[in-house]
Order: C-alpha cells, then structure tokens, then sequence
C-alpha cells in the first residue's frame, strides 16, 4: 500500500466513506478546490502570517489571496474571486475580528511564534505515522485552531469536535507540559464577521477511545475495506463529493 502516515482528516475521511477515501488517498485521483475551500485556506494562512510576524492584515490577505487564486487547482472565476476577495478584506479588518486576534498570544520557540506546529502521534498495532499540524499553541501552552465559518458556533458544537483530543494526544506523547486538557477554537464568521474563542475540554482516558477509533480504522483500510457510504448525509451529494461522477453519479 502506497502510503507512508495516516493524518486526522483521512481517518475521518474514512469514517465518513471508505471508498471516497481510496479515491483520494489510494487512487491518487486528482482533484478540484471549492471557492469555499480557498477561501477558508487563504483566511487560515493570513491570520498565521498576521500573528507571526504582525503587520497591515489587509495587505497579508491581499497578499494570500492572490497566491490562492492563482492556484490552478481552484475552481473559480473572475466575478467570485473578486466578491471573496472583498468579503475577506471586509471580515478580517471588521473591528470584532481584528480585536480578538490582536488578543491571541502565541507561546515562542527558539524565538519563533509556535503556529502550525508539526506533531506525531504512534498508536499500538498500526505501523504508520499519524500526523497533524496544529494552528498555534498559545502562551499559556494550551493548542488551538483557527476556523472560518457561515454562523457562530455553540458550546456545545466545540464540544463535539474530535481533532482537539487527537491533537492533545499527540502533544503529551511528545512530552509538551499541558496544563489542562483544553483545547482553543477560534472561529470567524463570514456571515457577520464575528469572532469566538470557544474552549472544549476533555479527559485524559478519553484518548484511550481515540487510540482504539485509529486501530479500527487502520484494520478496515489494512484489510482493503472500502465501501460506499451513502448515507454520509449530505456529504454524498453531486455538490459535496467532488469523486461523485466515478461514483454514484454514474449510475444516476
Ligand atoms: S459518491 Fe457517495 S459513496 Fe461515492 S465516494 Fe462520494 S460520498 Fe462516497
């Protein structure tokens, strides 16, 4: 088998649909980014430019998002790409957002911000690599991530969330001191250009579930178990799966 680590994002990919799963890691087949997509990503890249190094963060989004939408690999045109264009520029200079970055502390390292901070996580019984780049640990040494969203987010949505504990998992088996097991969700909102700092919590037993949720997935993809999985709710749509016209599209 063609792969050499497992990430957080495939094995939720799996979980939602194995055989979308083999299209994109084991088929290789390429695809397209949704304007959704390059937007999120070009937001994600400017706030980590902006807290790394400061600056105008209207210029550090003028700068990405032209990077973004000169990537052939999206899918939009010209009329899109200058209405996201503005829609960034109007959110990431909206007073709430700007203020609430300006109250995020990144920890240093060796005189350097720590954002995108590479961790590996070994489970028992699967011979891969799991591995995850967080956003950014904060002074306090606690990691989070950084989220573009439509709507606010509840409590109780954070709460849900799995990537966190991975990512907790992850830093305690490198020995990172973690004062609690807490986990930072800062979401931005394109609707109304709000900003949240929502923090889910966890127990340490709990990454016994992970590890065992990692293990089961590693024994479906060992054993070549990849299925379809229509009912992955709205995920398994013309709009949604971008593998959709070598799947169940072509029988539609
Ligand atoms: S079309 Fe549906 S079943 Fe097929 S890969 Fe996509 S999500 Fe999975």
């Amino acid at each position: 088998m063609e792969i050499n680590h497992l990430s957080y994002s495939s094995i939720s990919l799996y979980q939602r649909c194995p055989r979308k799963w083999k299209f994109r890691y084991l088929e290789k087949i390429p695809t397209r980014a949704s304007e959704a997509l390059a937007f999120g990503g070009a937001i994600h890249n400017a706030i980590e430019d902006y807290l790394r190094s400061g600056g105008d963060l209207g210029a550090i989004w003028e700068a990405r998002w032209v990077e973004k939408s000169m990537d052939d690999e999206v899918d939009f045109d010209a009329e899109t790409d200058q209405a996201l264009f503005q829609q960034g520029l109007e959110m990431l200079q909206s007073e709430e957002i700007l203020t609430g970055l300006q109250t995020i502390q990144p920890a240093m390292e060796d005189d350097q911000p720590v954002i995108e901070k590479k961790v590996t996580l070994a489970v028992e019984d699967v011979p891969l690599p799991v591995i995850g780049y967080i956003d950014i640990i904060t002074a306090d040494q606690l990691p989070g991530d950084f989220k573009t969203s439509q709507n606010r987010w509840s409590e109780s949505k954070a709460g849900q969330e799995i990537q966190p504990l991975f990512y907790l998992a992850a830093l305690e088996q490198e020995g990172h001191a973690l004062p609690e097991w807490s986990f930072n969700h800062y979401v931005l909102t394109k609707g109304k250009y709000q900003f949240q700092n929502l923090r889910s919590r966890f127990r340490p037993q709990q990454k016994d579930w992970l590890f065992a949720m990692i293990r089961n997935v590693w024994r479906g993809i060992e054993a070549g178990v990849f299925f379809e999985n229509p009912t992955s709710d709205w995920a398994c749509s013309e709009k949604f799966c971008e593998y959709w016209a070598l799947c169940r599209g072509k029988y539609a």
